[in-house]
């Protein structure tokens, strides 16, 4: 009797081993891979160093709410002082005080001469490098050196009625982008090259779509309705962690 009840205390002292070991594995594994990969954990902090993640769309979006942070994080990536002044209106849902000039970001392809909110500045910043960037080497066997765009900062309603809710464009947190200049002389614009460009035109053209998706809270193309056959209205929306609209 004595040396089966010996035998069980060391089967289950064995087992409680095992379980300790696996658990102190598995704790060591999570701090190795939030540390080599924090963009695939919801909980960890935003960088604009990381690559794209499964959070990261939603980290974006909460970067309304903490303009001093996500003014810090774009700063990083800045080749300047990066920062433009705060623009206000008479009208209060108008204007912004964390405009950031796209022109300083060491973003390739640059929009240039624009200046938007910053956390669609901070969405740009990885859009261009990790979406834009591979697929036009994937599709078009080039490189993208500038956007063509429509403008960020506009005081006005969605669709530009008299009335109704405030277009994101009011506060500088949505950009229109119409169009991709490439390294080999092509100009692509929605407005001909989304139905009308060639095969791989129109690849590297959705691509840049879909993966917009994973980073703006709002992004409209030309699939969505008419009023966009010629941009994609690319917006940001604090509000906005844990949902978005694709179309
Ligand atoms: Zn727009």
């Amino acid at each position: 009797m004595a040396s089966i009840k010996a035998g069980r205390t060391i089967r289950r002292l064995l087992l409680l081993g095992i379980i300790a070991a696996l658990g102190f594995y598995g704790w060591s594994e999570y701090q190795r891979m939030a540390r080599e990969h924090p963009e695939r954990f919801p909980w960890t902090e935003l960088s604009l160093a990381d690559p794209i993640g499964p959070f990261t769309g939603d980290k974006l979006a909460g970067l309304g709410n903490e303009p001093l942070r996500c003014l810090a994080l774009v700063d990083e990536v800045a080749l300047a002082n990066n920062f433009a002044p705060p623009v206000a209106n008479s009208e209060p849902a108008c204007g912004y005080a964390d405009g950031i000039s796209m022109a300083a970001l060491t973003i390739a392809p640059s929009p240039g001469d624009l200046v938007t909110a910053c956390p669609i500045a901070a969405a740009m910043h990885l859009w261009a490098r990790d979406v834009v960037a591979p697929a036009a080497a994937t599709h078009l066997g080039t490189e993208v050196t500038a956007f063509t765009h429509l403008g960020s900062y506009n005081c006005r309603r969605l669709y530009g009625r008299t009335s109704g809710n405030w277009s994101r464009h009011a506060t500088a947190d949505a950009l229109d982008i119409s169009g991709f200049v490439l390294a080999d002389g092509r100009r692509l614009t929605l407005l001909a090259d989304w139905d009308g460009g060639s095969e791989a035109e129109q690849a590297f053209l959705r691509e840049v779509r879909n993966g917009a998706c994973e980073l703006f809270s709002s992004t409209l193309s030309p699939d969505y309705n008419a009023a966009h056959a010629d941009h994609f209205h690319l917006a940001m929306r604090e509000e906005a962690v844990g949902w978005s609209a694709c179309r």
